[in-house]
């Protein structure tokens, strides 16, 4: 069976054609500039020189969909010869609020549900529902399924998604922890487990998912117990543009000063803070590890900030769980940042962890990173939320 998997962001969309035979990747591609000037799809296939490139107005979703199934059925870069080989589509949804705890066949009642959630995530969700929407029309009959960033938090325990704020506040509102990479967070704790060649039900694990978005998950037999981000992808860990952990009482403190509303604290708190905003650089790890070699003392405490964030979550978790046996290391900066991995994991011999420099020497590649005698085992894993969210469109198509 080929599955297709969309991950629609607001102006983008990223695509993957798997034949689900022998999990191969048929083709890749992005969209980007969606509903915006110039807008551009790029695709490529594995062993295939160069790259599709289609440079044409895309108004909406629809408009962009249209053209990435033109893009499957390419003679050189697609992965199939007719449409009608594309026999399901996985949807990456962002949130599933507290009614997912699982993947699911879309259905109209799953989509009604989906629109209940844009309240939680009004960046993300319309965009995924467009997508699905899109795939509706043009695709009528395939079979569908959504893959929630937020299921796997779901098993996490009152005490770890309740905030200390009034509980009305969740009765009505929903204002909870929910978590989010979800998707990213199982599939490398299972993998850790499987490298290991253990049971996931013995093993305490806590995945650092490090991408342009960031968050730390504690994982206890396979099931989550508590993760960095909260009510929205905002919470926890210093990102590329978002602030993390914050004193929530600097808001209101801002809103005097600044005159900022909601709307300007929420952009100023998502989109110009995280190493961006301390440094006024980029909000790429690769820019602030230059500038720091180069002298720039923001961008060197803007590292150090970072790397003790992530620290001071494992070692939370650590103790929530009264121990760790494997802390795992993927997306953009945990898979890439050899230095950042090595900062994090460093003076952590009080807690079991030594880490292999030479093993540590390496780029998105599964490895155990640990020393033989590290009782902790740390381990570098490349992510795919693609392949999970086929293989769970499989499971629900089948
Ligand atoms: P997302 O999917 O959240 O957009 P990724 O997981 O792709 O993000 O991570 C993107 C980030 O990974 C980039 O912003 C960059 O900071 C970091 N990154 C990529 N390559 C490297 C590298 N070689 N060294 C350090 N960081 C890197």
């Amino acid at each position: 069976m080929k599955i297709l998997v969309l991950n629609c962001g607001s102006s983008s969309l990223k695509y993957q054609l798997i034949d689900m035979l022998n999990e191969e990747v048929l083709c890749i591609g992005l969209v980007e500039r969606i509903g915006i000037e110039g807008s551009i799809l790029k695709q490529e296939k594995d062993g295939v020189e160069g790259k599709l490139v289609v440079e044409q107005p895309m108004k909406n979703h629809q408009d962009a969909i249209k053209l990435v199934l033109e893009g499957l059925i390419d003679a050189t870069y697609g992965g199939v010869k007719e449409m009608s080989e594309i026999e399901a589509v996985g949807h990456r949804v962002v949130h599933g609020g507290e009614k997912f705890a699982g993947s699911v066949k879309i259905t109209d009642e799953v989509k009604a549900a989906l629109v209940d959630c844009i309240e939680l995530a009004p960046l993300h969700n319309p965009a995924n529902i467009m997508g699905i929407e899109a795939c509706e029309e043009i695709l009528p009959g395939v079979p569908m399924v959504g893959v929630f960033d937020t299921a796997f938090h779901q098993t996490m325990p009152k005490s770890s998604y309740l905030y200390g704020l009034p509980h009305e506040l969740y009765t009505k509102y929903g204002v909870r922890r929910y978590g989010f990479h979800g998707t990213s967070h199982k599939y490398v704790s299972q993998r850790a487990a499987a490298m290991l060649g253990k049971d996931i039900k013995d093993l305490k694990i806590i995945t650092c998912h490090l991408g342009n978005g960031a968050s730390v998950a504690a994982i206890d037999g396979g099931k989550c117990v508590d993760t960095s981000m909260g009510f929205t992808p905002l919470e926890g860990l210093i990102m590329g543009t978002r602030c993390g952990d914050i004193d929530a009482a600097i808001l209101p403190f801002l809103m005097e000063k600044e005159g900022l509303d909601a709307k300007g604290l929420s952009d100023m708190m998502n989109k110009k803070s995280g190493i961006y905003g301390m440094t006024g650089i980029s909000s790429d790890f690769r820019d602030i590890e230059g500038a720091a070699k180069e002298g720039n003392e923001l961008a060197q405490v803007a590292l150090v900030a970072y790397d003790n964030r992530v620290k001071k979550y494992i070692g939370a978790y650590a103790a929530e769980m009264g121990g760790v046996d494997a802390i795992v290391f993927t997306a953009g900066v945990g898979e890439n940042g050899i230095a950042t991995r090595e900062k994090i994991l460093s003076n952590m011999e009080f807690l079991g962890v030594k880490l292999d420099k030479e093993a540590n020497n390496v780029r998105g590649k599964e490895r155990v990173i640990s020393t033989e005698d590290s009782t902790v085992k740390a381990l570098l894993i490349p992510t795919n939320e693609e392949l999970v969210i086929a293989r769970d469109t499989l499971a629900l198509v089948k």
